[in-house]
């Protein structure tokens, strides 16, 4: 099957496992029930929910009362940010500290925060797509609130120093949160380990169904609910539980911890493969250094357009992405490679692909092949 589709794009969204969709399934059908009534059907389905939220802390090293679903990875990087910056109104403080190259749900989260009278540090990063706890250490002041800086870069994959960064907070006694969403089921996460305060997860990224996330919020902050209404998720979110996918979300978690260092270890192989052959062709700058996450490879082949490039690539059956997707589409370069120091011509012929373990090294050969020869050609256009 030569034109079967390769799938180098994990970082957009994963397939559903189908060990989640089977675990899921049941609360789609038969037990249907509301987790907030109070009769055995939703007695049932509010089990079916505080177990995914005990198997979730368990994962986290956190307790179950610090977890709380939401819709995903924009909801919670939103929630942590506007929601700690609210709560904090009274005691005066209003200053929090980022970087410049987060996802644009922290992002705007934060634009809209300075347009309310908060102040923001962004941080910049440096060429290789890394910050570091000292600089850090220079702008947090007596009036910060939170400081958030992500685990893993979704474009680049660049693992930031989290450990460094939240001892600087804990000690200085600064609420610390991550974006985990791109490390999670490839890097461990121990919020107690890592005194990590505040983490936003989603369970699309990792295998499990779009529409589903987790907010960790240590017990002893006081953050405030974005969504109002009733009393689900201990009167911080309103809203009927989204039960299956709590249940799948729980699952996947589960099924990447287990098989973490393993997928980890042959994924990076295979993409360490990939970098070694396409690294070599003329002009071609590679985005972001090690520590990176295994599956991520990012590239810039100047000269070349990184839209016409995807287009080549989608008509031999290969899905990848220039920068990210939300970023896509826009017609801008992507923020974070402009955040490295990369000129817009460079930013704007990159090319991102995301793999995972399942990807057999046949198709690695193919997905090379194909890169390069699409260079090739739309260079000479060009
Ligand atoms: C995908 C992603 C998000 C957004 O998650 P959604 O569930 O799609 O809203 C946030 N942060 C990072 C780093 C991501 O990769």
């Amino acid at each position: 099957m030569p034109n079967s589709l390769i799938y180098a794009d994990h970082a957009a969204t994963t397939p559903v496992r189908p060990e989640v969709l089977e675990a899921m399934l049941p609360y789609f059908s038969a037990q249907y029930g509301n987790p907030s009534s109070l009769y055995r059907l939703g007695r049932q389905a509010k089990a079916a929910l505080e177990e995914a939220r005990a198997k979730i802390a368990h994962c986290l090293h956190g307790a179950p009362e610090e977890i709380f679903f939401t819709s995903g990875g924009s909801e919670g990087d939103n929630w942590a940010v506007k929601g700690m910056a609210l709560a904090d109104k009274e005691s005066g403080k209003s200053h929090l500290v980022t970087t410049v190259f987060e996802h644009p749900a922290l992002l705007e989260s934060c634009r809209f925060l300075e347009r309310q009278g908060c102040r923001v540090s962004y941080l910049p990063v440096s060429s290789t797509g890394f910050v570091t706890a000292k600089q850090v250490e220079e702008v947090v002041t007596p009036d910060t609130c939170l400081v958030s800086v992500m685990y893993a870069n979704n474009e680049i994959g660049t693992v930031q120093p989290v450990r460094e960064i939240s001892a600087l907070c804990r000690a200085k006694g600064i609420p610390f949160h991550t974006d985990a969403v791109q490390a999670a089921g490839w890097l461990p996460i121990d919020v107690q380990a890592q005194n990590i305060d505040l983490l936003t997860l989603s369970a699309h990224k990792l295998g499990g169904p779009k529409g589903i996330g987790v907010l960790y919020c240590r017990k002893w902050l006081s953050l405030s609910p974005l969504i109002h209404g009733g009393k689900q998720e201990n009167s911080r979110r309103a809203g009927t539980e989204n039960v299956a996918g709590a249940v799948g979300l729980a699952k996947a978690l589960e099924l990447a911890g287990q098989e973490q260092i393993k997928r980890s270890q042959s994924t990076a192989e295979k993409r360490d493969w990939m970098e070694g052959e396409l690294s070599t062709l003329t002009g071609c700058l590679v985005n972001g250094a090690n520590p990176r996450l295994p599956g991520h490879l990012n590239l810039s082949f100047p000269g070349v357009e990184g839209e016409s490039l995807l287009l080549v690539l989608d008509a031999q059956g290969i899905a990848a992405s220039s920068g990210s997707a939300c970023s896509s589409g826009s017609g801008n370069p992507s923020h974070v490679l402009l955040a490295l120091g990369r000129s817009e011509k460079e930013a704007k012929g990159s090319l991102r692909l995301s793999i995972d373990e399942t990807l057999s090294w046949e198709d690695c050969r193919r997905l090379v092949q194909a890169v390069k020869s699409a260079v090739e050609m739309l260079r000479f256009d060009a």
